[in-house]
């Protein structure tokens, strides 16, 4: 009988994805009750100008904590949010908080914008980006200078939708949010796409900083970076910053910013002020 074919299928797997794919089905069916209990916290990523030594930009992560669950990282939650529909949902609900605590930052006259992370999948469907990120703006009176949007490299591969989304984009731009291309190096956004999107801001991968000391071939991948992004015009961010060395280094070599645990980690918004 079926049941019985089933239970087999199950059995054969081994069990620790056995255990992956239940604790996947968890978080897909406790999700929403989650969002609407308040339960996903944003948590806020200092990133430091190297020109004026100072913070302006603080990256927004979206994390769960459940009980049950233990912490659910955003590299869990955002491909099943994406797979259910609900990325709409937890995008709006990062962006509101961004924007809300760029509002307050601005009344306590400390001058950050918040970075916030994108899927390329907020950019279609019905409930598009544009509307949706301007009704906020307009809701909680927030300037659009105080809000900047990460795109990854993945957005190259939206073909059908690419014409969409460079609109919706340039629309956005247009009332002063900036774009930064997230991931940097990772991907396979080609020169060419590259100088098609608008974006003004690069975020070169913690992969390569990680490696940026240990092997010399990722040194000079790193320089050519740089090299680039400036060439096209963009600021460009180093991430994964954990040494004074790498620090120091990219700094020698040019970034205009670095993030990372050198600088300070992920935390909470009232450490923020
Ligand atoms: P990302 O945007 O590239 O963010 C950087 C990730 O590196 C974050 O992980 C951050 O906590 C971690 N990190 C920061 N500094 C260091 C460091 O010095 N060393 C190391 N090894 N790691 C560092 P997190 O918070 O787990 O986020 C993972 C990814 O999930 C993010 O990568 C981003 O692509 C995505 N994400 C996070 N929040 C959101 C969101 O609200 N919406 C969407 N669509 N994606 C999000
Ligand atoms: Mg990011
Ligand atoms: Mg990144
Ligand atoms: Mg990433």
């Amino acid at each position: 009988n079926h049941a019985d074919q089933g239970s087999s299928k199950i059995s054969s797997l081994s069990a620790d994805s056995h255990k992956g794919l239940n604790r996947r089905f968890i978080i897909d069916k406790k999700m929403l009750t989650a969002l609407d209990h308040n339960n996903l916290q944003v948590f806020y990523q200092p990133q430091l100008d190297i020109a004026t030594d100072k913070v302006q930009v603080y990256e927004a992560l979206v994390r769960w904590e459940d009980e049950e669950l233990g912490s659910i990282n955003p590299d869990e939650l955002i491909p099943i949010a994406e797979e259910n529909g609900l990325i709409h949902a937890i995008g709006a609900f990062v962006i509101e908080e961004a924007a809300n605590l760029a509002m307050e930052l601005m009344k306590n006259d400390q001058d950050i914008s918040i970075s916030v992370n994108t899927s390329v999948r907020e950019f279609g469907g019905s409930s598009q980006m544009k509307e949706k990120l301007m009704g906020i703006l307009k809701e909680t009176k927030c300037p659009p200078e105080k809000i900047q949007l990460e795109i990854t490299e993945k957005f190259a591969f939206q073909a059908e939708q690419e014409q969409s989304i460079i609109h919706q984009m340039k629309v956005l731009k247009d009332t002063g949010i900036q774009f930064i291309l997230d991931d940097f190096g990772t991907g396979y956004a080609s020169f060419r796409y590259m100088q098609h999107l608008p974006i003004s801001k690069v975020k070169i991968d913690k992969v390569f900083v990680n490696s940026l000391l240990t092997m010399s071939k990722t040194k000079q991948l790193v320089e050519g970076m740089i090299l680039f992004g400036k060439s096209m015009g963009f600021y460009v961010i180093a991430e994964g910053v954990e040494t004074k060395e790498q620090f120091d280094l990219l700094k020698e070599m040019g970034v205009d910013a670095v993030q990372g645990y050198y600088i300070g980690a992920p935390m909470k918004r009232d450490e923020v002020f």
